[in-house]
């Protein structure tokens, strides 16, 4: 019975890499008792360890103080996460138990190609490899794309203006790379951020919405990603929400990626700022100082992205909406637009078991979704949550 509940308290490691004796309890069934003996066992053992530094960022609304946290002890190796951004490369190099033991920036055009991207990620890999894992194994790459990408791992071909575009990322960075790199969508990346370091730790029923160039939504329902047939759950900017509005790059009409995108955005400002080459960044930067015509587009932006998402809080009764992404993070502007469309649009109970908040992990969410796959958390090609393989020795 013990050796069976020691197995136990094991497992409920699966998708998760630190817990407190409390979550432990509520994932195992067994008394706080029984997981305090057998954790203080295993801590002897050497099979679980107490993490000094933070490795999962709590929920702000845990007050107290922070209970301690435990982790699988992990033999020594890294995993990589690379964010390949529209305008930027982020990469971060991981131990086996989430710590970012490195990160380089480097931001590149719009027009680079995925093979320029790559060389460039092969040069920032190197280099924080070097400085922070030198000689150690290497457990796994992930990238992020800020695309839908299908089961083949090809890129989603209504995505023209992407250098991402009809290519597979996974094969072309891998090639650059000399090694296996799964490459995902950003905000399924997010989700799964959220859910193993983030807002969203010990839920099952979780959305991340982005809202940056385009808008996308990571889904989890019972604790596992959507993915769909063809890998393209969760693809809402081609929404239609406007029968007779402008014709948007997929060939439609109207859809919410003609409302929520960036481009379209920074359109909508032009008689203001009389600035035809503003950027996502400018944008972003008018929200935050309060620009009021910044503001109204970002505002309405929300509003309609909200409209989309309330459809499927009416569909899937999620308890938690995260909102993030580089315009959601420009002020309060368009997660207020999207809390109003929202309020207006949910069912009331589906309301009532809702929460609405913004990224905890911001701009590093899709990193640290791809941590938890590259250290092997969340399996790099399925996306299910799974246990790690764990040192098997006494530490
Ligand atoms: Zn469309």
């Amino acid at each position: 019975m013990r050796d069976f509940n020691r197995a136990r308290v094991l497992d409920a490691f699966a998708g998760a890499v630190a817990l407190t004796r409390g979550e432990i309890a509520a994932r195992t069934g067994l008394s706080r008792t029984t997981v305090t003996g057998l954790v203080d066992q295993l801590v002897r053992e050497g099979l679980l360890t107490t993490p000094r530094d933070a490795l999962v960022v709590p929920r702000s609304d845990v007050p107290g103080r922070r209970p301690e946290l435990l982790a699988r002890t992990r033999p020594l190796g890294y995993g990589v996460a690379i964010d390949a951004g529209h305008e930027r490369l982020q990469i971060a190099i991981a131990d086996l138990s989430g710590r970012v033991l490195a990160r380089g920036v480097r931001h590149i055009g719009i027009e680079a190609t995925a093979k320029e991207a790559a060389r460039h990620t092969r040069a920032v890999v190197r280099e924080l490899v070097a400085a922070a894992a030198p000689g150690q194994t290497c457990h796994g790459v992930v990238a992020a794309i800020p695309e839908p990408i299908g089961r083949d791992g090809r890129v989603a071909r209504d995505s023209v203006a992407s250098r991402w575009h009809g290519v597979r990322p996974g094969e072309v960075l891998g090639d650059a790379l000399g090694q296996e790199v799964h490459a995902w969508n950003d905000a399924n990346l997010a989700v799964l951020g959220e859910t193993v370091f983030g807002a969203s730790r010990n839920l099952d029923d979780v959305f991340y919405v982005k809202i940056s160039h385009g808008v996308g939504l990571g889904i989890v329902v019972n604790g596992r990603l959507v993915r769909g047939t063809d890998g393209l759950a969760g693809e809402i900017g081609h929404t239609q929400v406007r029968a007779d509005g402008i014709v948007c790059l997929c060939g439609n009409r109207g859809c919410l990626y003609t409302l929520s995108a960036s481009e379209y955005l920074t359109q909508a400002l032009h008689a203001v700022t009389h600035n035809p080459e503003l950027t996502l960044d400018n944008l972003a930067a008018m929200g935050r100082q309060g620009h009021p015509g910044a503001g109204r587009v970002l505002r309405d932006a929300g509003r309609e992205v909200g409209h989309a998402v309330a459809n499927l809080c009416n569909a899937l009764n999620p308890r938690l909406v995260i909102v993030g992404g580089s315009l959601a993070r420009a002020g309060d502007w368009a997660i207020s637009g999207l809390r109003e469309s929202m309020a207006d649009r949910t069912e009331a109970r589906v309301a009532q078991a809702l929460e609405i908040t913004a990224s905890r992990l911001g701009e590093r969410a899709e990193v640290y979704g791809a941590i938890a796959m590259a250290i092997g958390v969340i399996d790099p090609v399925t996306a299910e949550p799974r246990v790690q393989a764990a040192r098997r020795t006494p530490a």
